[in-house]
């Protein structure tokens, strides 16, 4: 039996592929790479010393997934393969839901057709909107305020009326908080195409010297100093919530949703301070204008997951600054 894992070449497709085979799990990549390289397949295989199968295609392709399907025994499929830039999203709109949603049916079309029903999906706070109060739990009103965000919660809301038609499903919708750092081989890691739009790749393209300044955006906000406050958690981590989200798929629990987050915020301030300390680079910055549909303060109530996945964050902030650093370091143009 394997996993099929599309978008497996991502970045947190790929730290998820070498847990997986760590813990001698088949897997199968399937990924267009349109937001990743083949590089990053050798690299897997030098940190796990296992082959890598890996299929170049798409999720929209019907007939490649039936073939894919009729080829492996999939026992499951964890689905990462998605676009995921908030402002992109805005400006294409349709093919972000022609990719998120219409790509997702499909896959659920296929997987039907072949009685293959766990699957695991990446889902993101952003379904939480701006929330009342924080930190935020699972039952918590979701909304979204853009296509990606508002794609997350259609193939959500899709996922749970395909459950109730037909409850043999097992399906985990985890909603991510903010992964940053990377493997700590420093040979896998976040490699954005062009200006990163995130806080993390921002911090360490400065501090290689790649970018002049970071902007900071917003402190006026009403947090512990003005700047936006969020829940990063160690990309390792939230790999090892999948490997522990498909066991649970097998104990056939139905539809469950899941926090994946450290329960933690810091604030932007916080992060750059203790980006400089675990590493001894200076990150200049200044403070800028709010970023648009930005909201103040974003952390997980993680304790649902805890207990139901026995699984917790436990990477701490100094080795996902140590680790973000080395991979940044050590490939400064990503995988190129
Ligand atoms: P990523 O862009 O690094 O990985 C996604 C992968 O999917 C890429 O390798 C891309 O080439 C592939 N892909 C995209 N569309 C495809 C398609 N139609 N067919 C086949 N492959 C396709 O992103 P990531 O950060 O690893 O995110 C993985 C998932 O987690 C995404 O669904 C994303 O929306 C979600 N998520 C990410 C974050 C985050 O901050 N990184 C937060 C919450 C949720
Ligand atoms: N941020 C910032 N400068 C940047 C990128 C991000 O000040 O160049 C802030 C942003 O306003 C937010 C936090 O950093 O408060 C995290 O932003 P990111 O885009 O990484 O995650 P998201 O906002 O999607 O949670």
């Amino acid at each position: 039996m394997a996993t099929l894992v599309t978008g497996g070449a991502g970045y947190i497709g790929s730290h998820t592929v070498v847990e997986l085979q760590q813990i001698n799990q088949d897997v199968v990549i399937l990924d267009n790479l349109s937001n990743s390289s083949k590089a990053v397949l050798k690299r897997i295989e030098s940190i796990t010393n296992k082959a890598v199968t890996f299929v170049e295609g798409d999720i929209l392709d019907t007939e490649l997934l039936h073939s894919l399907f009729k080829q492996y025994q999939f026992d499951s499929v964890i689905h990462f393969a998605g676009l995921k830039a908030v402002g992109e999203s805005n400006e294409i709109p349709l093919h972000y839901y022609k990719n998120n949603v219409y790509g997702t049916l499909n896959l659920c079309e296929v997987m039907a057709q072949h009685s293959v029903k766990n699957l695991v999906f990446s889902s993101s706070a952003t379904v939480y909107g701006d929330p009342e109060t924080v930190p935020i739990k699972e039952s918590f009103p979701t909304s979204a305020t853009n296509p990606y965000g508002r794609s997350k919660l259609m193939v959500e809301e899709m996922l749970a009326d395909l459950y109730r038609s037909d409850p043999s499903w097992n399906i985990a919708l985890l909603r991510y908080f903010n992964p940053i750092g990377a493997h700590e081989s420093g040979t896998i890691g976040e490699a954005p195409n062009g200006i990163p739009n995130n806080l993390m790749p921002y911090i360490t393209q400065v501090a290689v010297g790649k970018l002049k300044q970071l902007s900071v955006f917003g402190n006026d906000y009403n947090t512990i100093d003005g700047t936006g406050v969020r829940d990063y958690i160690h990309v390792v981590d939230l790999a090892h919530g999948h490997l522990k989200a498909l066991e649970k798929l097998n104990s056939q629990p139905g539809l469950v949703t899941y926090n994946l987050g450290t329960g933690q915020g810091y604030s932007v301030l916080q992060m750059i301070n203790s980006f400089e300390k675990a590493t001894g680079q200076a990150i200049p910055y200044q403070i800028s204008a709010r970023r648009a549909g930005d909201i103040a303060e974003c952390y997980a109530d993680p304790q649902f997951a805890n207990q139901e996945l026995n699984w917790t964050a436990t990477k701490s902030l100094v080795e996902m600054m140590e680790d973000s650093w080395r991979w940044q370091q050590n490939n400064p143009n990503g995988y190129q």
